[in-house]
């Protein structure tokens, strides 16, 4: 395998920064940091650049099975790849749902076969349904990465056993915390609802699932919350961090990108779950990015067509794409505004996801560790447009001017994606 060279960048992981020159060779890091010459590599001049470890992102929805309108295995991978991501972790709301080893091993040739590492998490209950739990070691044998029901919360009568049952097959467990009483047929926050004339979704909704998940936790184990959007749940987890529970993190970029004020108009692309909530949680969440009360940023990457966005808040479904644009929003809104560090927004897209996954040999730009790499341009200044790599384009960042797009973006040693 050729050798690649990456000279003049400032190396920035999740243990510190500096400038210096990359070596990967036969899908490794060779060496890191420092003046490197290789004869015959080929040479990268990252001289300006930000060289990071791959993005790892653990929530991405690839719709295969089911719905390869919107978005198929391959094009997730694709997508993730300009955007810097080099590894995805696949939720199992598929049609059927991800449920079985026999569907993780159907799917995973098409799984190797694109153009980044793509790895799955298994439902946590049959069918998504909330009443028995997986045969986790079955679906760990099988090659899952993770267990959830992401699209719905773990049911809570059942939550200790299947924290338990994860914790002893060695699955981080993830809980979409939502409690579906309260959000009734709310469609987004109460103040932009009644912008709409629609239904509102209250902050309970995700505040109550959030508590009582982590009381769960407590007393039962370790417990990965997706996609924190409330100033109250990184409270709770703070709090919870700091009593010692094994209780983990997560936001997305639109919830520290945007607010429920920017919802202008019935345009469904701002539509997803959790709801882009107020200011103050906005606040509160880069409040948490900074503190390490948060600990990952995933996209939840959920692509939907056009026709079915029409739909409007009323009608259409939840979710926005996010692949595409994690890099530049996280420069332009945490680096930029020096909210976070280099190494801190290494740790939240790289490190920390690698360590929730089991995934030992990402996450760091050290010499044996895999050669995924992620080069962004901090000069790169352009507007979002409308057309992606991905199936889909319901974005609620079209047109908006970000900087930090990526430049390279390296698999294995080999470049997947070029400016
Ligand atoms: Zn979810």
């Amino acid at each position: 395998m050729p050798e690649l060279l990456i000279k003049n960048g400032l190396l920035a992981d999740a243990d510190g920064e500096r400038r210096g020159d990359l070596l990967l060779k036969g899908g490794r890091i060779v060496r890191a940091g420092g003046r490197i010459s290789a004869r015959g590599a080929e040479v990268f001049d990252a001289a300006g650049l930000w060289v990071f470890p791959g993005f790892i992102d653990a929530h991405v929805h690839a719709r295969e099975p089911g719905f390869e309108q919107a978005e198929t295995i391959a094009s997730a991978a694709a997508a993730a790849a300009a955007g810097g991501v080099t590894s995805i972790l696949l939720m199992p709301n598929t049609s059927p749902a991800m449920d079985s080893p026999r569907l993780l091993r159907k799917y995973a040739p098409g799984a190797a076969a694109a153009p980044g590492n793509v790895v799955f998490s298994a439902a946590a209950t049959a069918g998504r349904a909330g009443s028995r739990a997986t045969d986790f070691a079955a679906l760990k044998k099988a090659g899952a990465k993770a267990l959830t029901d992401d699209g719905s919360a773990l049911p809570y009568g059942l939550l200790p056993e299947l924290i338990k049952k994860a914790a002893a097959a060695g699955l981080p467990l993830l809980d979409h915390p939502e409690d579906l009483s309260v959000t009734g047929r709310g469609v987004c926050h109460p103040d932009a609802a009644a912008r709409l004339r629609l239904p509102g979704i209250p902050d309970i909704s995700e505040w109550l699932a959030v508590l009582r998940d982590t009381l769960a936790a407590s007393a039962a184990g370790p417990l990965h919350l997706q996609h924190l959007s409330l100033a109250a749940s990184v409270e709770v987890l703070r709090q919870a961090k700091a009593a010692g529970w094994p209780v983990t993190g997560e936001t997305c970029p639109h919830y520290f990108a945007l607010s429920q004020a920017d919802i202008r108009r019935d345009d469904a692309d701002l539509k997803m779950k959790p709801p882009l909530r107020a200011e103050k949680d906005r606040r509160a969440v880069l409040a948490a990015l900074a503190d390490g009360t948060l600990d990952i940023i995933a996209t939840d990457h959920a692509p939907h067509s056009a026709a079915a966005k029409a739909g409007g808040f009323g009608r259409g479904p939840f979710g926005v794409i996010g692949l595409e644009t994690l890099a530049p929003l996280c420069v332009t809104e945490l680096v930029l505004k020096k909210v976070v560090s280099l190494p801190r927004l290494a740790a939240l897209l790289s490190a920390n996801p690698a360590r929730l996954l089991g995934l030992r040999r990402k996450g760091r730009l050290r010499p044996g560790f895999d050669a995924d790499i992620a080069v962004l341009n901090p000069r790169a200044w352009r507007r979002v447009p409308a057309q992606f790599v991905s199936k889909s384009a319901n974005s609620p960042f079209v047109g908006r001017a970000l900087r930090g797009w990526p430049a390279l973006t390296v698999v294995a040693g080999r470049i997947a994606a070029r400016a």
